[in-house]
């Protein structure tokens, strides 16, 4: 494991912090700080929602967001998820975010909602310790009854990660949400813990197939190979599937030859501030159509 350290180091003078390894730290000393901050960000309304939209290449639509966090500390700038969700993760304050995200999209939601908005679909990150963890769906559910949101306008993205945990623990989970809903995707496919079987037993409904896959795509013969084993597997097994970090036509292109139609990267558009996403609900911004 990590002698991940909770200390900070300004990156050659530009306003963007970032944690690095300090061998000689005291990591328990350094975890507790690291858990004291977040929840203190989380109260100091230091942590905010962008939104990327995903879209659909065959309408030219935008067909719903993806929520990513960002961290604005007051002294250390932007952190960015790459950095602090990773460490998050290593505890229970995973489940702080995590929770945090969630009622925040929920709450806007609701917000577009009662502005008269045609609402698209928001997808929501969720680390594997907070999926199984006690009353994850109830939880949801609550959430979804306090905002009057429906199900179907709230996604979840877990990666393959999840899957290391009880089978029958992951269906019952995964069954609460379909209860509600409420869609799961499998983010990041490909780089992960995969198994045919787990994919075929679980009631999922989307893959996301990873930027690296995509990234590649006439680059290197291999990249073009897998996304069409990816899209090939979900259609096999009659999921949809999303092309995410896609950045070039070429890449938007090649994706649809091999029947990939859901799109999502900075191509069509980088994440979005709720401003902007009014904005396109209220179809003020031209539609994303690259
Ligand atoms: P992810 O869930 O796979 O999210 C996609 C990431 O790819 C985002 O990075 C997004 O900004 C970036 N991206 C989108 N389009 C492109 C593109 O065309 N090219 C490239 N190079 N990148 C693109 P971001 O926002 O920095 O988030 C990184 C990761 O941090 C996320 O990967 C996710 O694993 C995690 N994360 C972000 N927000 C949350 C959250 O609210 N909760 C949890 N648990 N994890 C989060
Ligand atoms: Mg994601
Ligand atoms: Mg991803
Ligand atoms: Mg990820």
């Amino acid at each position: 494991q990590a002698d991940m350290a909770m200390y900070w180091a300004k990156e050659n003078g530009r306003d963007h912090a970032r944690f690095f390894e300090a061998h000689m730290a005291n990591e328990i000393t350094d975890r507790f700080r690291l858990e004291q901050e977040i929840k203190d960000a989380i109260g100091a309304q230091q942590f905010y929602l962008m939104y990327q939209p995903q879209m659909n290449t065959l309408t030219q639509s935008i067909i719903g967001f993806e929520a990513l966090i960002r961290w604005e500390h007051p002294e250390r700038g932007f952190v960015s998820p790459v950095e602090f969700i990773p460490l998050a993760e290593e505890s229970n304050v995973i489940c702080r975010i995590g929770e945090w995200v969630l009622e925040q999209s929920i709450a806007k939601l609701h917000q577009w909602r009662n502005q008269e908005l045609k609402v698209l679909p928001v997808a929501v990150n969720i680390s594997g310790r907070h999926f199984v963890s006690e009353g994850f769906s109830q939880h949801i559910e609550t959430l979804l009854e306090r905002y009057k949101v429906p199900g179907d306008l709230l996604k979840i993205e877990i990666t393959e990660g999840v899957f290391i945990h009880d089978m029958n623990q992951c269906i019952e989970i995964m069954e609460g949400l379909k209860a509600l809903n409420v869609e799961i995707s499998v983010d990041d496919f490909g780089t992960g813990y995969s198994s045919l079987h787990y994919l075929k037993k679980l009631p999922l409904d989307i893959l996301k197939i990873d930027k690296s896959f995509v990234c590649e795509i006439g680059d290197h013969a291999e990249g073009d190979k897998i996304c069409e084993a990816v899209i090939q597997l979900a259609q096999n097994l009659d999921l949809q599937v999303i092309a995410e970090g896609v950045e070039t036509a070429e890449q938007a292109s090649v994706l649809n030859a091999l029947g990939c139609y859901l799109h999502q990267g900075y191509f069509y558009a980088r994440p979005l501030p709720e401003s902007e996403v009014i904005a396109l609900l209220h179809h003020e911004l031209p539609i994303l159509s690259n």
